[in-house]
């Protein structure tokens, strides 16, 4: 996935995190891909690099900085994307979820504000998925 950050370890050090090698090939992995991937996808790419243990710590500190963001759709495994804005203003962004494929993008261009929710409300996760067909399954007629 292209990021407005080039690079893995500019990622890292605008969230003032150390750069590791298991954190920079976790983000590698995310922005090479041009679809949200789930944690095993994630770890398949990586390859038997890191144990178990430095995976999922890193996996989660990314997480828990707002480095990687969870995308939760029904039925589906849930998938993860580099967060290409950094933006924790109360902005979210929507998914694309192709039913032939599975396959899940973040929609960058389409956004909505958390802040329009009545504050009678406890926002606790916002998703918004657009379903349909990706631009590769359009192309082989699915
Ligand atoms: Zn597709
Ligand atoms: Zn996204």
């Amino acid at each position: 996935m292209k990021s407005i950050y080039s690079t893995p370890t500019e990622l890292l050090r605008r969230s003032k995190l150390k750069r590791t090698s298991c954190r920079e090939g976790i983000l590698s992995v995310i922005m090479e891909s041009d679809e949200a991937l789930s944690e095993s996808e994630i770890r398949d790419r990586l390859g038997s690099t890191y144990d178990r243990t430095t995976f999922y710590r890193s996996f989660r500190t990314l997480e828990e900085h707002g480095l990687l963001h969870r995308i939760i759709i029904p039925d589906q495994p849930v998938k993860y994307a580099v967060d290409m804005h950094h933006d924790h203003s109360g902005q979210g962004h929507a998914h694309h979820f192709c039913r032939a494929c599975h396959s899940v993008r973040c929609l960058e261009s389409v956004r909505f504000h958390t802040d329009h929710i009545p504050a009678s409300f406890t926002v606790e996760q916002a998703d918004v998925v657009i379903k349909g067909v990706c631009k590769t399954c359009n192309h082989l007629g699915r």
